[in-house]
């Protein structure tokens, strides 16, 4: 079998049966990714403390109405906003398969406080999460409003590599202190990416990134000009065309039969990409069309980024490629000591970031072992170069699309000794999809998926008897 991480199997090593090593282990965030990490680390018996800058646990879910003071979030010095939620987003998946694999994500109907729904808001996976950190005792190990602004390789006596985190609390004291192990969980959504326009320093219009998109009210009877089609642009779209004059999609991935007027708006146009902008206010598409717009709303992604990070060259982000990586989480030369959970994209988050945590959890209390620094550099090189056969540009390194993301979770899944994914969740993933993708506007409320709802739950019992 192969997978974006290259041949799968081919490496998977037997449990070793020696007692535990007990490591003490610094997590870098508190979202799902740090919250299922500190509690995989702690049942492994290692020493955890988690850094979180925020004050509280969910990372991207702890949703504000704040926004940065640069709308296109470019500007180094600006103050960072954290999430990039909007007021309106419910999940893109059914909580059925978005919870994590053994505290499943099941409506609370009869909490009337709770939104019950299938695809349910914001606060719905914030509540969720918190219940989790509040279920495993994970958030007494999270020093709140804490930001790790340093992390690097010291050499100790005994030649083993050793690392110093410095961490700056809100009220300005730092601290240094020595860690054997560092899983960064500091998420993958704060760090805009936006699109290259030909012309743009000219044009007089406004630009913002989806990062610092709220609510739609400041776009009322405005001319936008969207860019992007992932899930956040079609949300965004739809939600601005209620108040908008009128909104134009632009995408690089459109079938040229879809281009033109929305089926079901009066006010929503599906374009090419942008060709360039021009200082009279115009903007061309590559199929010559010309609108004369107010704002350009990028939906274009985000950048990973980890500025508190000194490995003196070791790990890189190269065209959003973070690497070298074996298998998306550790640097050959570094592991097991360094890892990264939450990388890959376009997946289903928790569960696939719970696999990650009890893998990397696992090698260090040294249960299970890793193939030779050798093995997993010539991994990640036969990938890379999988990669480059195919086209694909470095920035996709990360992305899992399709039902790519159950191969690389059933490898972690079978290196741990864990059970495989369920069969329900990989259907049930592929109809939301396929929902998602020809009904955008009602697949949260309408599906035909009751019997994998039903083999869910019946799977679920095992953890609510
Ligand atoms: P985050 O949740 O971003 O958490 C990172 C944490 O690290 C934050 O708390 C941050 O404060 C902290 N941190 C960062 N740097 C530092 C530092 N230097 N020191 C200390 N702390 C630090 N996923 C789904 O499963 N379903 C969905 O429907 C869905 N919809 C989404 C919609 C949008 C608009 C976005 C942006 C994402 C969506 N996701 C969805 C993906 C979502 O990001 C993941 O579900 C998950 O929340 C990622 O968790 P994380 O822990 O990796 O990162």
């Amino acid at each position: 079998m192969t997978s974006p991480a290259g041949p799968l199997r081919a490496l998977s090593l037997p449990p070793r049966l020696n007692p535990l090593t007990s490591r003490h282990v610094a997590v870098i965030g508190s979202g799902a990714a740090g919250l299922v990490a500190a509690r995989e680390l702690g049942r492994e018996g290692h020493s955890v403390v988690v850094f979180e800058r925020g004050d509280q646990v969910g990372g991207t879910w702890v949703y504000t109405p704040k926004v940065e003071s640069d709308p296109l979030g470019l500007d180094p010095r600006r103050a960072v906003v954290h999430s990039s939620l909007y007021d309106s987003l419910r999940t893109n998946l059914p909580r059925e398969v978005m919870g994590f694999r053994d505290f499943p994500f099941v409506a609370r109907e009869e909490d009337k406080n709770r939104d019950s729904r299938r695809f349910p808001g914001h606060s719905e996976v914030l509540e969720y999460l918190k219940e989790f950190a509040k279920e495993f005792g994970v958030e007494k190990l999270v020093r709140f409003e804490t930001e790790v602004v340093y992390v690097g390789l010291v050499k100790s006596s005994d030649n083993f590599n050793k690392w110093k985190v410095r961490s700056k609390k809100r009220s300005g004291d730092e601290v240094g202190e020595i860690f054997d192990a560092i899983v960064v969980c500091n998420g993958h959504y704060s760090q805009p990416r936006i699109a290259q326009i030909p012309g743009i320093e000219t044009w007089p219009g406004k630009q913002i990134h989806s990062h610092n998109f709220r609510v739609p009210e400041p776009f009322r009877d405005q001319v936008v000009i969207l860019i992007g089609s992932a899930a956040s642009a079609v949300d965004i779209s739809r939600d601005i065309a209620g108040v908008a004059k009128q909104v134009h999609v632009a995408s690089r991935s459109i079938a040229i039969e879809a281009i033109g007027k929305q089926p079901g708006y009066d006010n929503m146009w599906l374009h090419p990409m942008i060709k360039s902008a021009h200082e009279d206010g115009s903007v061309v598409f590559h199929d010559g069309s010309v609108i004369m717009a107010d704002v350009i709303l990028h939906c274009t992604g985000y950048k990973y980024h980890f500025p508190f990070l000194e490995t003196d060259g070791t790990v890189s982000v190269d065209d959003n490629r973070v690497g070298p990586l074996y298998k998306h989480v550790f640097p050959p030369s570094l592991a097991p000591w360094l890892s990264f959970v939450g990388l890959p994209w376009k997946v289903i988050p928790f569960p696939l970031c719970e696999l990650q945590s009890k893998w990397i959890a696992s090698l260090l209390s040294e249960r299970i072992m890793l193939p030779s620094e050798e093995e997993m550099t010539e991994d990640v090189k036969m990938f890379y170069s999988t990669l480059e056969v195919a086209g694909t540009p470095k920035r996709y390194t990360h992305q899992m699309p399709g039902l790519r993301q159950f191969d690389y979770d059933d490898w972690l899944a079978i290196q741990c000794g864990c059970s495989v994914s369920e069969d329900w969740r990989i259907k049930m993933y592929d109809s939301a999809s396929k929902r998602k993708r020809t009904h955008p506007e009602t697949y949260r409320d309408q599906w035909d998926d009751e019997d994998l709802i039903l083999q869910a739950h019946h799977d679920f019992t095992k953890y609510f008897p």
